[in-house]
């Protein structure tokens, strides 16, 4: 299975920052690797200047979020269907950020995960207990309930990304094992053919030893993909690329 590192961007990026993809496409000397898939996910604001610039440099551009409707009086939502049209392939749903900021339900993530299928592009659609769940002993159930509520049954192309919620931009991580455990435990749940990405503080220095693990198909990085060094680093440790 071709491996994916997707950055999200969050709400960072103004038009000066497509210099950093482009530093990130000088880092690979104008060809980004083949053997893996390579997403940056800017503000919505961006979605188009990068992706007419950089879909055809092996960089591909994808959203951070979307309505499920296609159009209509939704005051400041995007729709999927507008990200497809300036350019993405993929959209992130359920991000814990929304989730918490936004109260988004999982039956609210699964219709949003199915406007994107619709629009033609893939969801990357986000699972992960709290420090609270974990510590409980719960973070099997949650994620396993999370999944259960928020995934389209379909044959198309699904990407799954496990944030545990406290991992993301604290610099902790969990162990590998439970790291192992819980995309062993994602696959057993899900089709084959699915990737199961890991996300929260995947930096250079730990992605190496994260991307090694079964079922851990590639990484959502946010903080880290804000610079195209860190980004480069961690493309660089993904397995076949070491
Ligand atoms: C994220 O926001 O999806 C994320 C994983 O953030 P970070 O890498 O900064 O922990």
């Amino acid at each position: 299975m071709k491996m994916m590192i997707a950055g999200n961007w969050k709400m960072n990026g103004l038009a000066a920052s497509q210099g950093e993809l482009q530093n990130l496409i000088d880092m690979f000397s104008g060809s980004t690797p083949e053997g893996l898939d390579i997403l940056v996910c800017p503000p919505a604001t961006l979605v188009a200047s990068f992706a007419a610039s950089y879909s055809d440099e092996g960089v591909m551009i994808g959203g951070q979020d979307c309505h499920p409707e296609d159009s209509g009086a939704h005051t400041g939502d995007i729709s999927a269907a507008m990200l497809a049209d300036a350019g993405a392939a993929y959209v992130i749903v359920g991000h814990s950020e929304r989730r918490a900021d936004h109260g988004e339900s999982d039956a609210l993530v699964k219709a949003k995960a199915e406007a994107v299928l619709a629009a033609g592009m893939a969801p990357i659609v986000c699972v992960g207990e709290t420090k609270e769940e974990r510590e409980a002993g719960k973070a099997l159930d949650i994620v396993g309930g999370q999944l259960d509520g928020s995934l389209p049954q379909t044959n198309d192309e699904i990407v799954i990304a496990y944030e545990p919620v406290w991992a993301i931009g604290t610099g902790l991580t969990p162990t590998i094992s439970d790291i192992a455990e819980m995309h062993d435990f994602i696959r057993g749940k899900t089709r084959q053919d699915i990737r199961i990405l890991y996300g929260g503080s995947v930096k250079p220095g730990n992605a190496q030893e994260i991307l090694a693990v079964k079922n851990v198909n590639g990484a959502l990085v946010g903080g880290a993909s804000l610079k195209a060094n860190d980004l480069f680093g961690i493309i660089s440790a993904a397995p076949g690329n070491v």
